[in-house]
């Protein structure tokens, strides 16, 4: 894409940002940009016409402003999890250095600010013996994930999405202003900003309630990847029938031979049974029981554990790859469904995915929130995610394999999905959106981006447009 700005303009923005954001400024001819527009995915890095390492609420003000002032969408970097896309011509504003977490043990509370990592919550809040609502990856920011809802592998069943538990916001919005945002200060913006990750504005930091957790009976199981047919028809069985308390997903994967991986499962194809209860270990050991006798269980790390040790439940890669992915949700796992899954990514498909994850969702993550909120999934069944990993070239190969996979779920396709889980590939048109969040939530939403962001300087993201002012 052709730069937005005569390069004139564009130094002088990069001059009139140094003067006045204290955290570093970097131009694409900068020593420095590349690093700075990274992300955890290696296809998909940010390409902006200038990025401002933020160190301050104020930082992001003023970023913000003047991207406002020059024309430019602004694109966030938290984490650099998952960017919807390269965000050319954007100025991006990275949260990295903003990282702080604060514990109010007494009150059962954190603040965080804007990028902080789960990996670094968990260590704030293991010592006063709490936990937070983390989701499977400890290199994931707290904040984005929040934003997106919030799926939590360990505490979600029990508890609902983790955007429930969020009391309070700092945003800044599209106007510069830096707004305190609680259910009784604004309950639109608070209602819109928990669901829609970056639509709405910059989180600078944000109060999470957090949960008296110091031990979960967590792990996973590995079967050989030639009973996936019985192994994913256990598991639809049996997660049909679980408590609450427990929160599970199931794998698909053919594992790369990294050295790292235990033997049994370094370049295997297998199927990984994640499964975390917040109980009584015996009675844990008794539930999961039948899922034992499914195939041979090749690998088995399930134990009693301290609950920060249950962040790396699912084994995500922790380094950043070059992949693709695509994502669905699903209104019910059937046997016609497993038979459709095995068809395409079974021993005889030639499938070449790394990793194909169906998660459980149910129990009190279809329950309606204290306060209401954007988040689309409850009453959501299941959720799947898919990834192929790979250099470039083996990329439309692999993007084929992904189609082919959702083209066999079809037909118990679920609108509703996790917007967390939307790669750069989805849902790019807007219809693709309304239709995600359901007409009558995305007409409220649209309104109140109206009001807070008409000119839509926050569209680097899986975008709500603006509705047209009346
Ligand atoms: C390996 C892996 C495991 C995951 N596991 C889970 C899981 O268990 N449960 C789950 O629910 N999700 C999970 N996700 C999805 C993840 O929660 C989302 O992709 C999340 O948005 C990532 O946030 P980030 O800040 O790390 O990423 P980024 O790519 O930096 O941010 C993604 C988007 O979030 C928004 N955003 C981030 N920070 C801010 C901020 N401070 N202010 C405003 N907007 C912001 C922006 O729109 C930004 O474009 C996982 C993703 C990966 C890659």
């Amino acid at each position: 894409m052709p730069s937005p700005l005569p390069t004139p303009v564009r130094d002088d923005l990069v001059a009139q940002l140094r003067r006045q954001v204290s955290g570093p400024v970097f131009a694409p001819e900068d020593p420095g940009y590349a690093e700075e527009c990274r992300t955890y995915n290696l296809m998909t890095p940010l390409l902006p016409e200038v990025a401002v390492g933020a160190e301050s609420a104020e930082d992001v003000q003023a970023a913000v402003r003047l991207a406002a002032e020059h024309g430019l969408a602004v694109a966030i970097r938290g984490g650099g999890h998952i960017v919807a896309t390269s965000g050319e011509g954007s100025l991006v504003i990275n949260m990295r250095r903003m990282n702080a977490v604060t514990v109010d043990a007494e009150a059962r509370r954190v603040r965080l600010q804007g990028s902080v990592l789960w990996q670094d919550v968990l260590d704030a809040t293991a010592p006063y013996g709490l936990a937070p609502m983390n989701g499977s990856s400890p290199t994931v920011s707290a904040v984005g994930y929040l934003l997106g809802g919030g799926h939590s592998p360990t505490l979600g069943r029990l508890l609902g999405w983790a955007a429930e538990y969020v009391t309070a916001f700092d945003l800044v919005t599209a106007d510069g202003v830096l707004r305190h945002v609680t259910p009784d200060s604004d309950p639109d913006l608070f209602f819109a900003v928990r669901g829609t990750k970056g639509n709405f504005g910059v989180v600078t930091a944000l109060e999470l309630e957090v949960f008296p957790f110091t031990r979960i009976f967590a792990g996973g199981l590995w079967f050989p990847g030639e009973r996936m047919a019985d192994v994913l028809t256990s598991w639809r069985e049996w997660v049909a029938g679980t408590p609450d308390e427990l929160t599970s997903s199931i794998a698909v994967q053919r594992l790369p031979p990294l050295p790292e991986l235990p033997e049994p499962l370094r370049g295997a194809f297998v199927v990984h049974v994640r499964i975390a209860y917040l109980g009584d270990p015996e009675e844990g050991e008794r539930l999961i029981r039948p899922l034992r006798s499914a195939a041979p269980v090749i690998f088995d790390t399930v134990a009693d554990l301290p609950y920060a040790e249950a962040a790396t439940l699912h084994l995500d890669p922790p380094e950043p790859l070059p992949y693709v992915d695509r994502s669905t949700g699903l209104r019910d796992l059937t046997k016609e469904t497993v038979d459709a899954l095995v068809e395409v990514a079974g021993p005889d498909s030639g499938c070449v995915l790394a990793s194909i994850e169906i998660r459980r969702l149910g129990g009190a993550l279809a329950r309606e929130p204290r306060t209401p909120d954007a988040v689309p999934t409850r009453g959501l069944e299941f959720q799947m995610f898919a990834f192929g990993v790979g250099p470039v070239e083996t990329m439309p190969q692999l993007r084929a394999s992904l189609a082919g996979l959702i083209e066999a779920v079809r037909p118990w396709h679920d609108p509703r999905r996790l917007v967390s889980f939307l790669s750069p590939d989805e849902a790019q048109q807007q219809s693709d959106i309304e239709e995600l969040y359901g007409p009558e939530r995305y007409r409220r939403l649209a309104r109140i981006k109206q009001t807070y962001d008409p000119a839509n300087v926050f569209r680097i993201n899986h975008n709500i447009a603006p509705a047209r002012p009346a």
